[in-house]
């Protein structure tokens, strides 16, 4: 599939499977809840290399117990949610503290001093003018209503494919004209077919960097030289959810061309490195005639909890760090086995990575299904790929297991 999948760098045999003898058990019960993240619910714990191997070595021992225990670990919450890409870390101790304060106020609106308190501390965090700034239920919504602005009367937008669809579906509904452009072999935008695709007619494109379902990222360099190329009046919508995950050089936020009046709007969310996706909060980055515009497209605005939550997240750059170090690690530990195991991936930049499972999706999912853990969708055309979440070590160790115990199984029942 991909020229560069780097997969294909890596010739590792699959290393053996290990049988753990019974004793193991309370050792492997032990190893799993001394992963627990208590970071917010106590004193934060760092985990080493060698408890991490410890913990999925013990974890190998039985792929059902595991996401038994992971389960249990996050929470008691079964089945294992891989599927969403979530960060199973937040909210940060600060938003935590902030709504278990605000309970009793859960009956009154956000007041609007608080929304400016938030939309000012987004700006300061984002070195922007405040009339730059709108902030939504989720960027979810913001999306929407960037897809129904630019979309509305048969307006053209341009968009890659696979990629996340919360804009493009919604503006389809509202009769936009869409524009797919597939990635290319590497599994990321091919900005020159984008640039061809765009007509007299178009008046956006959509690029989501780093991109969901594959993870693969565009550098800042990339972006730049393509917006200068695109026509004036081209409005180009950067979706940044997954940016503070990246690691690849040259990858970084284009915020900053939104001050140079390059018509781009750029959107962030609170759903994955601060961990609040059901808190409910997003802001878009734009020129101030852009936000009025999108300040009278939106159909709500966030809630008291995620109001105030939001704000006390930006103040916590600890655990956004914390996270970031934990779910690389973790994203590192996903790819090293699949190449062990021989398998496909896309160069993952966010919290998730898109591997080729090297069955039909459906017999992939009801294979995870049947030990208890969520995966990721089907993204046309990769019928055999999946997106799988990175979750907490034990629920990474968890997923681990199972992918080496179905392997096997699946690769006899398709012989
Ligand atoms: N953008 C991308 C690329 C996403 O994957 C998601 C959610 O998964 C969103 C935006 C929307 O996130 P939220 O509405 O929770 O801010």
């Amino acid at each position: 599939m991909s020229s560069r999948s780097p997969s294909q760098k890596h010739s590792t045999a699959a290393a053996p499977q290990r049988r753990l003898a019974v004793e193991a058990w309370p050792k492997l019960v032990a190893a799993v809840y001394s992963a627990h993240l208590t970071y917010g619910t106590g004193t934060p714990m760092t985990l080493s290399r060698r408890d991490v191997l410890t913990a999925s070595a013990l974890l190998l021992a039985g792929p059902a117990a595991a996401a038994r225990l992971a389960a249990r670990e996050s929470g008691g919450a079964k089945p294992l949610v891989l599927c969403w890409n979530e960060n199973p870390y937040g909210p940060s101790p600060a938003a935590r503290r902030v709504v278990s304060e605000l309970i009793p106020s859960g009956c009154r609106y956000p007041s609007d001093q608080a929304i400016a308190a938030l939309v000012a501390a987004i700006a300061a965090h984002e070195s922007i003018g405040a009339d730059h700034i709108i902030t939504g239920t989720g960027s979810g919504e913001l999306l929407r209503a960037l897809g129904l602005l630019y979309g509305r009367d048969g307006g053209e937008i341009v968009a890659a494919q696979p990629s996340y669809t919360e804009l493009t579906s919604y503006a389809g509904h509202r009769g936009a004209r869409l524009k797919f452009v597939p990635l290319d072999l590497s599994m990321r935008h091919d900005l020159p077919a984008m640039r061809s695709a765009v007509s007299p007619a178009t008046r956006a494109v959509y690029l989501c960097n780093p991109n969901n379902p594959t993870g693969t990222a565009l550098t800042a360099a990339e972006i730049r030289a393509f917006v200068a190329g695109l026509p004036s009046g081209v409005l180009t919508i950067v979706d940044e959810a997954y940016m503070d995950f990246t690691t690849a050089p040259g990858v970084g936020s284009v915020a900053d061309l939104v001050k140079s009046g390059s018509g781009v709007v750029v959107l962030r969310t609170f759903s994955k490195i601060h961990g609040m996706a059901g808190l409910r909060c997003g802001y878009a980055i734009a020129s101030p005639e852009v936000i009025k515009a999108v300040d009278a497209a939106v159909m709500t605005t966030p809630n008291i909890f995620a109001v105030h939550a939001a704000r006390a997240s930006l103040g916590d750059g600890a655990f956004r760090a914390e996270c970031r170090r934990r779910i690389v690690g973790s994203r590192t530990r996903i790819t090293t086995v699949l190449s062990e195991l021989k398998l496909r991936y896309a160069e993952p930049q966010g919290n998730f990575v898109f591997f080729d499972t090297g069955m039909p999706l459906p017999r992939f999912t009801e294979l995870m299904r049947a030990r208890d853990i969520l995966v990721g969708r089907h993204f046309p055309p990769f019928d055999s790929w999946c997106r799988i979440t990175v979750g907490t070590e034990p629920e990474v160790a968890a997923f681990l297991a199972a992918l080496r115990a179905v392997l096997p199984t699946a690769r006899q029942s398709s012989a």
